[in-house]
């Protein structure tokens, strides 16, 4: 576990990442409300969570399916959990319908295990899928090419509900290798709804580094993390 900032410190934090949402929103001509800030507690401990429900945020995102139960288990006040990490197909079963929504879907090896564990449930989950829009070798996500088959096995599968892509850029000091990475997921997410005849409302994209970026670039969810809860030096 990393060690937490006190909360007054992550209030001021917060409020400078909404100015700062708030800022490339009006430069773009979005409107806020259309960007919703999902806060990272990974490697912090629960009380991370607690500060971003006291401040008003209805759902954190963890990235780690144990880190994420042992957290649910200890904690009293309501939250919804999303899973943004990598998730094993061996650990599908741990995490279904337990997530308010799962960003990480990368597979259909991983889809089946996850409805097949659905099923006994009579439950149902709502997912993103997480497509490497960037190619990167060294991130997660099903490639670019991969994505109509596995939507339409998310399209196919009752207990599962699709609703739009998640990303995450390749690590770069140059600005325009997110960009571009963004852009592709945008123009991904477009190309499947229109194929599939499905809204896929939501573009999950842009982390502390790169969310005004992805802002402009149309996201919907900027996922937050050091920028709100401090620096980690565990991962
Ligand atoms: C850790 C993490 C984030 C947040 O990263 P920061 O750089 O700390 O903002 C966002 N998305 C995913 C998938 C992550 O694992």
């Amino acid at each position: 576990m990393n060690a937490l900032i006190d909360e007054a410190s992550f209030l001021s934090k917060l409020a400078r990442i909404n100015d700062r949402i708030g800022e490339s929103c009006s430069g773009c001509g979005r409107s806020e409300k259309n960007v919703r800030l999902l806060p990272i507690t990974k490697t912090f401990p629960l009380e991370a969570a607690e500060y971003a429900k006291r401040a008003g945020c209805s759902a954190v995102g963890e990235n780690r399916v144990h880190e994420a139960l042992d957290k649910m288990r200890s904690s009293s006040f309501a939250m919804e959990w999303e899973l943004v990490g990598h998730l094993q197909s061996n650990k599908a079963k741990l995490a279904a319908g337990r997530f308010a929504r799962i960003q990480s879907i990368d597979s259909v090896k991983l889809l089946r295990r996850l409805s097949t564990a659905l099923e006994g449930q009579n439950q149902s989950q709502r997912i993103l899928l997480q497509v490497n829009a960037g190619k990167d070798p060294a991130k997660f996500g099903i490639n670019p090419e991969g994505a109509d088959a596995l939507l339409e096995e998310a399209m196919n599968t009752s207990c599962i509900e699709p609703e739009g892509l998640m990303t995450i850029a390749p690590l770069s000091d140059d600005p325009s290798v997110a960009r571009r990475c963004f852009a592709r997921l945008r123009e991904i997410k477009e190309r499947l709804s229109d194929r599939f005849g499905i809204a896929l409302p939501e573009l999950s994209m842009g982390m502390t580094a790169d969310f005004e970026v992805a802002i402009e670039e149309g996201s919907t969810i900027v996922r937050v993390g050091s920028g709100l809860f401090g620096e980690r030096k565990f991962t």
